[in-house]
């Protein structure tokens, strides 16, 4: 392939510019920001979980605390009920009355056992209100902070865009001045290797990095310069430059 020596050179500024936005793609996928911010996301999610379950332990909670006064005043009732025959005096046969005695008795041990109960849920359920709380308070600080995360992640993203479609503007005029057959096989090397052409640098191939040997060497200074060269190690498209020879 034959291609004038500007045009070669070209070459070399499409490939720093390839480079420029191959680092601004990098930037832009591994940015921090959207690290932290999915991080941050996580832990909200995490925390409507967490929210989630306390609100259903809350409420099965409640329904046990109902559950545990109406018991209580069940009892409670009862003892009443029969407080009041034995103070009306209704019962007069003495087993009768051991018996109503024995039966009171027994319901307040019950009453004080289901009271216990009943302040057991209570604390439980206190408890949980306080997580409850505690966990919609850090969901209301991480709103803040996913806020404010995602802005800065947004402006560094639009900063990187904007350098970007500069590069991007830049490559497209270079482009121009390429001739197709020599910007097609650059491409194609480019998917290839991800540097297409490299620039011959004292004896040695910017792309691989490695020294040419003297045939090789000898074979591209007989070489007319608007031959296209190849590094035969790498096979990029080699460009000669000042610093060439
Ligand atoms: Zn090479």
């Amino acid at each position: 392939m034959k291609a004038s020596p500007q045009a070669q050179l070209k070459l070399l500024e499409l490939a720093d510019l390839d480079a420029e936005l191959g680092r601004l793609d990098h930037r832009r996928r591994a940015l921090p920001e959207s690290q932290e911010y999915e991080r941050a996301q996580a832990r909200n999610a995490e925390l409507r979980d967490e929210l989630a379950t306390l609100e259903a332990q809350q409420s099965d909670l409640t329904r046990d605390q109902a559950k545990a006064e109406r018991d209580v005043e069940q009892v409670r009732s009862r003892i009443e009920r029969d407080r009041a025959r034995l103070d009306a005096g209704l019962v007069s046969s003495p087993k009768e009355l051991e018996n109503l005695q024995s039966e009171i008795a027994s319901l307040v041990r019950r009453q004080s056992d289901l009271e216990e109960v009943e302040l057991e849920v209570m604390e439980r359920l206190e408890e949980v209100s306080r997580s409850s709380t505690s966990v919609a308070g850090e969901q209301t600080t991480l709103a803040g902070q996913l806020e404010e995360i995602g802005a800065r992640r947004d402006s560094a993203l639009a900063e990187i865009s904007e350098e970007s479609g500069k590069a991007s503007g830049r490559r497209a005029a270079i482009a121009a001045e390429i001739p197709a057959d020599l910007l097609s096989l650059y491409d194609r090397l480019r998917a290839q290797h991800t540097v297409g052409a490299a620039a011959l640098n004292r004896g040695r191939c910017e792309g691989c990095h490695l020294s040419l040997n003297t045939i090789d060497l000898s074979r591209i200074r007989a070489a007319p310069p608007d031959e296209v060269l190849r590094c035969e190690e790498c096979r990029r498209i080699l460009v000669r430059t000042e610093l060439s020879s």
